[in-house]
């Protein structure tokens, strides 16, 4: 049996492994390669690696944990997981079973679109959620809010950081609250009371929205909020508590609520980015080799 098996390869699966690795624990890392940024040209506000291609991010990474030989990577798709007696069995797409006993979902979430026609094609380019993650690279051009709850005046507000040039479209049957007008209004923020129905993007090149109303608005960027998923029903299976937004409540050293399970990275913090997934997997990392000393002090 191993020490432990992470589900999920990506920046909170990966940096839990290196830590693992250096501590000298046997580890199964299981992923499938569909980390949620994959559609992305570039990721950033990750220090020292600002503007690198998610894939050479995770390539990166992966050649640095492949270094320690306790880590052991498994392309394929968990499919199952179950407790036993002395921890967990996971099964996986080509048909392995692994079993160890320490678990660590870092499995991340999938992201639901807004129901737009040509939405996928331009999705973590020119459609985005986060400004964070992207604003800058088209602060103080015209960008669109596609507006679908009170939450994307939020995000408007948000936005407008980063550009003056910010035009807030809403879906039908979403009102805009007096409290919200008067606020973006105050930021210098347009509202268009007509849904975003489609997108005028020859070639990829986003040049603006076309509205339920027949109007077009040009703009460089259309900032959407997706719903989230889990990428897996393991958390929920397991019994794991889940807290705000969904998402797996942890402890600081990425202990659940169920003994044996850990979590990291998008699946249990609300702040989406790298950095946040890569410090959560190494303390998700710290606390499953502490546990499993514990475990063996008795
Ligand atoms: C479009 C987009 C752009 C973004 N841009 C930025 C940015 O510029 N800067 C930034 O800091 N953050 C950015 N983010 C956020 C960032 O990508 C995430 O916070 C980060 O990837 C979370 O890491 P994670 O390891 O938790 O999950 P993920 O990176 O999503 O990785 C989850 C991994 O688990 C694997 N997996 C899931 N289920 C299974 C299963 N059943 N079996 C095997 N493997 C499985 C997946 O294949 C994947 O490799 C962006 C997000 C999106 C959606």
């Amino acid at each position: 049996m191993d020490d432990v098996v992470i589900i999920g390869g990506s920046s909170a699966g990966l940096s839990a492994a290196l830590v693992l690795g250096r501590a000298l624990r046997r580890v199964v890392v299981l992923d499938d390669a569909k980390p949620c940024n994959r559609f992305s040209h570039a990721s950033h506000g990750f220090l020292t690696q600002d503007g690198t291609a998610p894939a050479d991010l995770v390539a990166a990474a992966r050649a640095q944990v492949e270094r320690y030989d306790s880590v052991t990577f498994v392309r394929a798709t968990a499919t199952a997981v179950e407790t036993v007696a002395d921890g967990f069995r996971v099964s996986a797409s080509d048909g392995q079973v692994i079993s160890a006993r320490k678990l660590l979902l870092a499995t991340g979430l999938r992201d639901e679109l807004p129901p737009i026609e040509g939405i996928e094609a331009l999705w973590g380019r020119s459609v985005i959620h986060c400004p964070y993650c992207d604003g800058y690279e088209v602060h103080s051009q015209p960008i669109v809010i596609y507006a679908d709850h009170e939450h994307s005046f939020h995000q408007a507000l948000m936005v407008s950081q980063w550009t003056g040039d910010l035009t807030v479209c809403t879906a039908e049957g979403l009102s805009v609250p007096d409290d919200w007008r008067a606020k973006l209004d105050r930021r210098g923020v347009r509202i268009v009371e007509s849904a975003v129905v489609g997108f005028n993007a020859p070639e990829g090149q986003l040049q603006g929205v076309m509205l339920a109303d027949g109007r077009e608005i040009a703009c460089r960027a259309v900032f959407v909020r997706p719903v989230v998923h889990h990428r897996t029903p393991f958390a929920h299976d397991l019994g794991c508590k889940l807290g705000g937004h969904g998402l797996v409540e942890v402890d600081v050293l990425g202990r659940t609520s169920v003994p044996g399970v850990y979590a990291a990275g998008d699946l249990s913090n609300p702040l989406r980015s790298v950095a946040q997934a890569v410090a959560q997997g190494g303390a998700a990392a710290a606390g499953i080799n502490f546990d499993l000393i514990m475990a063996l002090d008795g």
